[in-house]
């Protein structure tokens, strides 16, 4: 198994308002949703070199990252592993054709430079991701790893799961360069999700593993067209193989949440799986599985594959 093509630039998105509102609860409660977060789809620029591709077994395997991390109460920062280290559910969207740098891509003509769609894990770091990330954003919580299934479906494999792209009522509608009747017609994709976790002690008991929730890519807030439209209306030039994340893909309800933070309320509430075990964040050993599908009476049934990846212990003596 190989990556589906060689990545030159990751840039990470935040297209789902419900994560992003959990997220914010958590680390700001009293500001949970940011202003800017309806009128522009957020998004930082990643690092591909660490992108790698889903096998089958146990996948991408990678150590538990290392970081700098402070609990509110210590005097100053240490340097230890990760103790609290998250999966994000996503999808990957990769670019098939470049434009020349200075010329936007119209929504128009957004989806005809997108090749097609991926599921895509952008493993986290919470507790480095808490200490390092202001004001610039993520930087070591996220880089260390992220995880793409081999497979990518085109944008025509999707077109009979399309779907209007609507705004809940009184929400701003997007900016003109934002919005286009295709887009408000069929700009979003039914896409079911699936998280599962197989533990260590799951796989010695033979066991599949257990689904840790579900969503669907038609709640996320902004669609394919509109990332690819703000992302160039600046003059940036994509290039052809560049990979945007879709953000974390959490729906409505508490229990669509994308992220372990999300479904452990911050690690304060431990998930119990079907052999009793517990979960707040990752342990040693654990294997996550993304599962992605689409299904439409009259339609043949499309899989996205799984994208599957384990942690595996820290390295020795930093
Ligand atoms: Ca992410």
């Amino acid at each position: 198994m190989a990556l589906p093509c060689e990545i030159g630039d990751y840039t990470d998105f935040y297209t789902s308002i419900h994560h992003a509102t959990t997220i914010g609860k958590q680390f700001r409660p009293d500001n949970p949703l940011l202003p800017n977060y309806q009128w522009v789809p957020i998004g930082y620029h990643g690092r591909s070199s660490s992108i790698q591709v889903s096998t089958p077994g146990l996948g991408h395997e990678f150590a538990r990252p290392y970081g700098q991390t402070k609990a509110p109460d210590a005097p100053q920062p240490s340097l230890a592993p990760s103790r609290r280290l998250d999966y994000e559910l996503e999808l990957g969207v990769f670019i098939g054709r470049p434009n020349a740098p200075g010329e936007p891509i119209a929504m128009s003509d957004a989806e005809d430079h997108v090749f097609g769609i991926a599921l895509f894990n952008d493993w986290s770091a919470r507790d480095i991701q808490a200490w390092e990330y202001q004001p610039l954003g993520p930087f070591l919580s996220k880089n260390f790893a992220s995880t793409l299934s081999p497979w990518v479906v085109t944008l025509d494999a999707l077109e009979p799961f399309r779907e209007p792209f609507r705004r809940p009522d009184g929400d701003p509608q997007p900016l003109p360069y934002l919005d286009s009747a295709a887009n408000r017609e069929r700009g979003a994709i039914a896409i079911e999700l699936e998280v599962w976790l197989q533990t260590a002690r799951m796989r010695e008991q033979g066991s599949a593993g257990y689904r840790l929730m579900r969503s669907n890519y038609r709640d996320a807030y902004w669609t394919v067209a509109q990332m690819v439209a703000h992302h160039t209306v600046n003059g940036c030039n994509l290039r052809a193989g560049d990979l945007f994340g879709s953000g974390t893909l959490s729906g409505p309800d508490p229990s669509e949440a994308g992220s372990l933070v999300e479904l452990s309320a911050g690690g304060k509430r431990p998930i119990t799986l079907a052999n009793g075990e517990t979960r707040t964040f990752l342990e040693d050993g654990d294997t996550v599985i993304l599962r992605g599908y689409c299904e439409r009476t009259g339609y043949r049934r499309i899989g996205l594959g799984e994208c599957r990846g384990t942690v595996t212990t820290a390295a020795r003596g930093r």
